[in-house]
């Protein structure tokens, strides 16, 4: 036996040791679990503040596993990235959700035609083919680039040069909507938006958490106020994440925000939930 404090030593260092082998494994078992078609997606509406229609759904995928049940992409998107297993995921991602689309479209049990967000990584953004690739799965789906918006973290895009921004200058020349993820979280400078092929803002949650009450936190107001401002005055329109009471919907509108996703509208979820639920939350 050691000593209390060697102990206490020894217990996070197997906690680490624990934790790096979790990973290692997780990372090992990524190409098979594509392979077997252990991945899935949920999807979470976006709803339009002025009248709570729902004008399509963000995609988020999760994985199955065989042995730790339903994994959330926190737990493998950083190990996929890492490896270069995000290119082929996000292309299945990609193809899946084009495919849910045209699905929504041809039900026609929406009002609306519904369209899809997706989630590009950093690596994905690097990828060569990435234009191509992104046409060739609406094509084949027969969607209109209208239909996808591609959303990008802020981060991702800190510091890319016109070079870099050219692939998704291209998509969104075509007419696919480029979202900034994640936004208010990087350290961009604003005027760098001017720059950037987006055509929309998604405000990082904690910008929500400030609207949880009446009356509203009054800095988040003004830096809310302040932002939708901005992002009108450059034709940008301003979706807002992680809306969990009618409360802060309510403040959000005001502010005139244009588009909100959030529990209080619906918890990502199966597809085939999409307009069913939309029109019960619709009508309150
Ligand atoms: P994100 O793009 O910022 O997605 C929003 C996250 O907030 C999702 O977490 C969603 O489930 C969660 N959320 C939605 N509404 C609420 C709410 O009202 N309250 C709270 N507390 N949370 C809410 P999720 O599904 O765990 O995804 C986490 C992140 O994983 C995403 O953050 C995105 O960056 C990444 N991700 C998901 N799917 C993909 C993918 O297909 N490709 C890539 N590259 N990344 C993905
Ligand atoms: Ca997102
Ligand atoms: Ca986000
Ligand atoms: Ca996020």
């Amino acid at each position: 036996a050691k000593a209390a404090g060697g102990n206490r030593y020894e217990l996070a260092d197997a906690d680490c040791d624990a934790r790096a082998i979790a990973r290692h494994s997780l990372t090992n078992g990524l190409p098979a679990a594509l392979e077997n078609g252990e991945f899935f997606i949920e999807y979470q509406p976006l709803v339009r503040l002025t009248d709570g229609s729902v004008r399509g759904a963000e995609a988020l995928v999760r994985w199955l596993h065989p042995v730790h049940g339903v994994l959330g992409p926190d737990q493998f998107i950083p190990l996929a990235e890492s490896t270069g297993l995000i290119v082929p995921l996000g292309r299945w991602v990609l193809e899946e959700a084009a495919r849910q689309a045209r699905a929504w479209r041809s039900e026609g049990k929406c009002r609306a035609p519904m369209r899809v967000n997706v989630n590009l990584s950093p690596s994905q953004l690097r990828y060569p083919s990435l234009v191509a690739e992104t046409v060739a799965v609406l094509e084949n789906a027969g969607l209109p680039p209208s239909a996808l918006c591609l959303e990008v973290t802020e981060n991702a895009l800190i510091g890319a040069d016109e070079e870099e921004l050219r692939p998704l200058r291209q998509l969104a020349d075509m007419g696919v909507d480029i979202a900034l993820d994640d936004f208010g979280t990087g350290y961009s400078n604003l005027s760098y938006l001017r720059r950037l092929p987006v055509s929309t803002l998604k405000l990082d949650r904690s910008f929500t958490r400030g609207m949880q009450c009446s009356p509203a936190d009054p800095v988040d107001v003004k830096i809310v106020e302040g932002i939708v401002s901005l992002a009108h005055t450059l034709d940008l329109s301003v979706t807002v994440e992680g809306v969990e009471t009618g409360t802060q919907a309510e403040h959000l509108r005001g502010l005139g925000c244009d588009t909100a996703q959030g529990w209080y509208y619906a918890r990502p979820g199966p597809p085939e939930r999409l307009c069913a639920s939309a029109s019960a939350d619709a009508s309150p």
